[in-house]
């Protein structure tokens, strides 16, 4: 195509991206992308395709998932005052939140912070300001947020809890703060809720500006893409408006209630996962050269020695561990790795992997 007819095309802002990239991880232990490693039980796979069986793939799924959406209520208790809605991913939900804002809108999130959140915003020529956490604590730095907010009047304020790809919770009284002084909505991004033990849901009665968003991804359920977001009626009433009227389709909306029903499963892969987090932080933190930042998400995020972070994700990969190299972000993130924790046999080949890297360089 003539360059001449692309840039006639596209939006400035389109042509300055570049796509989101995501690396092949055919052949490696994938400890990149926060996954569950876990697969299902034979029974309860044959279980799943059994409520499959009968799905009516010749019609249009329930454009509501009402039945799914009462699952989720009762496994997250969202009490009936708030509305719900559900999105392919909790990322489509961030861009209809996006899309619905006025295009003079101001977005603002703490920096390092999860990569759709600017992605998205620049899509949509929305002011994008990444405000940077603190340096050795990576707590957030409330004077400078609530400068911000102050200067840029956000309409919409990102925070994820616990965040990505620092893997740390936010001091609850800094996020109270920051509610307080917004002069539009907060999103509070609880995608690794399972493995936190700390929530804002409880809170959605006492701000009608609150939002907060979840997903099944980071639970187990990535391939389904399901994420869902609650909050006042009002606001989600708006949202509605520009959600597509199928998105959530009919294998998503009966797969994922079939989960749900099986939650056992999911809380004894949790536990799993949180007691090797617990396992590979130690491990790590016996490593010369070696800082890992504590975690209550299910990866974490660690410092190489200086300069070495691409040299070991390098090696990393060679001997066929797939983890996330932060480093070329820069910043907070410079010579830093982010692990997902895999089943213990993962972990251990990951560990022995990094020791071999660290006596190379
Ligand atoms: C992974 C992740 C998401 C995206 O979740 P999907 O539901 O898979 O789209 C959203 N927010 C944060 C902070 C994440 O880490």
């Amino acid at each position: 195509m003539p360059e001449k007819l692309i840039n006639a095309l596209f939006r400035p802002q389109i042509l300055a991206m570049s796509a989101y990239h995501v690396a092949n991880a055919e052949g490696f232990i994938k400890l990149d992308a926060m996954e569950n490693p876990y697969s299902w039980p034979e029974e309860l796979k044959t279980q799943w395709l059994e409520t499959l069986r009968d799905c009516p793939l010749n019609r249009y799924p329930d454009p509501e998932a009402r039945q799914l959406a009462n699952s989720i209520r009762n496994h997250d208790g969202i009490s009936d005052a708030s509305a719900l809605m559900l999105g392919n991913g909790s990322d489509e939900i961030i861009q209809i939140l996006l899309m619905a804002l006025a295009n003079t809108a101001q977005v603002l999130a703490p920096a390092p912070g999860f990569v759709m959140y600017k992605q998205l915003s620049d899509s949509l020529g929305l002011g994008y300001h990444g405000i940077p956490l603190l340096a050795d604590s990576l707590a957030l730095d409330l004077p400078a947020m609530l400068q911000s907010i102050s200067e840029q009047q956000p309409a919409i304020i990102f925070i994820a809890y616990p965040n990505n790809p620092t893997g740390n919770l936010f001091a609850e009284q800094d996020i109270l703060a920051i509610i307080n002084a917004a002069p539009g909505l907060v999103i509070i991004d609880e995608a690794y809720a399972p493995f936190a033990k700390a929530s804002f849901l409880t809170r959605l009665a006492d701000f009608p500006q609150l939002l907060v968003m979840r997903t099944v991804s980071k639970l187990g359920l990535a391939g389904l893409r399901l994420g869902y977001i609650a909050g006042h009626p009002d606001i989600i009433g708006q949202l509605n408006k520009i959600r597509l009227p199928y998105n959530i389709n009919s294998l998503t909306q009966l797969s994922a209630e079939f989960a749900l029903n099986n939650k056992a499963l999911f809380d004894e892969q949790t536990q799993a996962i949180c007691e090797q987090r617990t396992r590979v932080f130690a491990e790590l933190e016996q490593l010369p050269g070696i800082t890992p930042y504590p975690s209550a998400a299910n990866f974490i995020l660690f410092k190489t020695p200086a300069q070495q972070a691409d040299a070991v994700f390098a090696s990393l990969k060679a001997q066929g561990v797939l983890i996330k190299n932060l480093n070329p972000q820069g910043g907070l993130l410079a010579d830093c790795l982010r692990v997902t924790i895999g089943t213990p046999h993962e972990n251990s080949a990951f560990l022995q992997a990094l020791k071999n890297a660290l006596l190379a360089i």
